[in-house]
């Protein structure tokens, strides 16, 4: 291992030597239309994601490859190759034309990871639906929300997770079937009133199917994502966004052919849709599914049993196993491992390092966002990781740093991250909201919402946010979210929310709530409030501490200052408080 001294802002620096060394140069010369010509395109012209994820392997003789390698919660084990997975999406798309879904209709799938999961996610993409993942552990107010704005049609979910939500979906006015997956007969009553059994559905299915001739400019996928004010925004992506996943795939983590690939994230949020399903099999590459939830020794257990060679995954499940310490590594035999990459927050250089020492590589941080729709900079495999740097833009991505007035600055020096437009997986709208959408464009720049620096050499360094989104063990949380649910709790007046630091997971939610006249604050009415909270969100979105307050720091028009709370929190300086509400 080689350490090289650089200067950096902040924090001891130094570079690790990358130890793999087949990065292919010529990518640095390639134009997307170069990549593009990667790609097999529709006989009729257009693009389709679950072409180039499935069919076209088939078609060139890959079928019998394995796409899935997947472990179930209680240890099942099921394994799909390219075309059985072809059979099935063609299967499913099938089912979905019967139901009369057509191209450009939203359909929601609302399951853990299971093979019928993706299973649908691709057979909607085969239909032309617009497809829209989300977590699992949401609840109800969440799914409402989302489904409700994008005028969803369909649903697909399993029993315990249809239960969770059924009282508000009668307040679905769009809604027209639910496909309930009773995976292996888990339940012994799977189906509610009027639900459809995906399992009898698929049963009368053909797999005679001709995908949809959609153009590379239609939609394809929707990921719902949080902002400062209002609820969620619906961030959709075209066909065309296949061309930067397919491309990162190659160039972020390095995939080789013969490659057996883990990606940790959930399909309900982006990194487990764009890298847990279309970067990898756009490669043609396998990949394990675990269904099952965090535990080191387990995590380990999967790369040994199945030979993971690249693993995809994010800084807090980095310092949760940093947290079960070395033994359980040595437990293990991690040799098959070759390439490690993060993303979704931060990765702190002591991560990286940890990482170097344990599994004898280093781990590759690497910075995108759901309305990137891709990796946009990175630490590659064949260049000098530098421990709490993104890396550097990709080839064909400009990356930019820029004063409050939206004008670049110099390098080593801190303002807004910005893209330029163009790139092939950009998002081309938030559903139903173009105003919010053009908002994010400025001077010909898009501007992420986070603040950055890029050091001499063109590293980029990641600041923190410049809204007031949370960012808790890499999901965006809008504190607006949970603010509107809090205050649907009778004795609740007013909510105000902020991030706290977090030793795992960088940040996590806290809540500052006024009480209605004939309530007082105790710690009963405190647990009862956060039990409220976590079924109407999920544990992961609901504040995990509750504060009183009498009343909030509001401004003059009315607005909750949240950068007031936090400054109290946490016994910083208030700063410019002159537009302060008088008490
Ligand atoms: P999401 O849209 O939910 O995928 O969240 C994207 C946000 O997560 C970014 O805008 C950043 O704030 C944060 N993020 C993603 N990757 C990184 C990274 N490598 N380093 C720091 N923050 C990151």
């Amino acid at each position: 291992m080689d350490f090289e001294e650089i200067k950096k802002p902040d924090q001891n620096q130094f570079t690790v030597k990358s130890n793999i060394k087949n990065y292919d140069d010529s990518y640095e010369k390639s134009s997307w239309d170069e990549i593009y010509s990667e790609l097999d395109w529709l006989p009729g012209g257009g693009l389709n994601k679950a072409y180039e994820c499935i069919d076209r392997h088939v078609k060139n003789g890959l079928g019998e490859k394995i796409a899935i390698l997947w472990e179930g919660k209680n240890g099942e084990e099921e394994i799909y190759t390219f075309k059985q997975l072809k059979d099935l999406t063609d299967k499913f798309a099938n089912v979905l034309n019967s139901l009369g879904v057509k191209l450009g209709d939203r359909i929601f799938v609302f399951m853990d990871r299971l093979p019928e999961c993706y299973i649908a996610v691709f057979g909607g993409l085969k239909i032309g639906a617009v497809v829209g993942p989300l977590f699992s552990a949401f609840g109800p107010d969440p799914v409402k929300d989302r489904m409700e704005d994008a005028g969803a049609k369909l649903l697909v979910t399993q029993p315990e997770l249809r239960r969770k939500i059924s009282n508000m979906l009668g307040d679905l006015n769009d809604l027209q079937n639910i496909i309930v997956v009773n995976k292996d007969n888990r339940d012994n009553n799977p189906l509610i009133e009027q639900d459809l059994s995906y399992e009898e559905l698929m049963e009368k299915s053909s797999s005679d199917f001709s995908i949809a001739n959609t153009s590379q400019y239609d939609y394809s996928i929707m990921h719902y994502t949080s902002g400062t004010t209002g609820k969620p925004k619906g961030a959709v992506h075209r066909h065309q966004a296949i061309v930067q996943q397919y491309a990162t795939g190659k160039w972020a983590l390095d995939f080789h052919h013969d490659d057996i690939y883990w990606c940790t994230a959930d399909p309900g949020w982006v990194t487990g849709t764009s890298y847990g399903m279309f970067a990898p099999w756009s490669n043609g590459i396998t990949q394990v599914i675990y269904e099952g939830g965090f535990s080191a020794s387990k995590w380990y257990s999967i790369i040994e049993k199945y030979k993971v060679s690249v693993w995809y995954t994010a800084p807090t499940a980095i310092r949760m196993l940093m947290k079960s310490g070395e033994k359980p590594v040595k437990q293990h035999d991690l040799s098959t491992l070759r390439f490690i990459g993060s993303v979704g927050e931060p990765l702190n250089p002591e991560a990286v390092i940890w990482g170097n020492k344990n599994f004898e590589q280093p781990i590759h941080d690497n910075w995108w966002q759901t309305e990137t729709g891709a990796i946009m900079c990175a630490n590659y495999a064949s260049m000098n990781v530098r421990p709490g740097s993104m890396g550097k833009p990709i080839p064909g991505i400009e990356l930019a740093i820029l004063d409050k007035d939206f004008n670049p600055l110099p390098p080593n020096k801190s303002g807004l991250l910005a893209v330029k437009p163009g790139w092939p997986s950009q998002f081309h709208a938030y559903w139903n909201n173009s105003e919010r959408y053009n908002s994010r464009f400025k001077k010909s720049w898009y501007i992420t919402g986070d603040e950055a620096l890029m050091d001499e050499d063109g590293y980029f360094w990641f600041q923190g946010r410049s809204d007031d989104v949370i960012n808790t063990a890499g999901h965006l949380v809008s504190p607006f979210e949970v603010e509107s649910a809090l205050i649907e709790h009778p004795a609740v007046a007013e909510a105000g929310v902020i991030g706290i630091p977090d030793k795992i997971a960088m940040e996590v939610v806290k809540a500052f709530v006024a009480l209605n006249v004939g309530y007082e604050w105790d710690e009963k009415l405190k647990r009862e409030i956060m039990r409220f909270a976590r079924e109407k969100l999920s544990a992961g979105v609901a504040p995990r501490d509750i504060g009183y307050v009498d009343s909030l720091p509001k401004t003059r028009s009315g607005k909750i200052m949240r950068r007031l709370l936090k400054a109290r929190e946490l016994g910083l300086p208030e700063g410019d408080t002159s537009t302060l509400e008088d008490d």
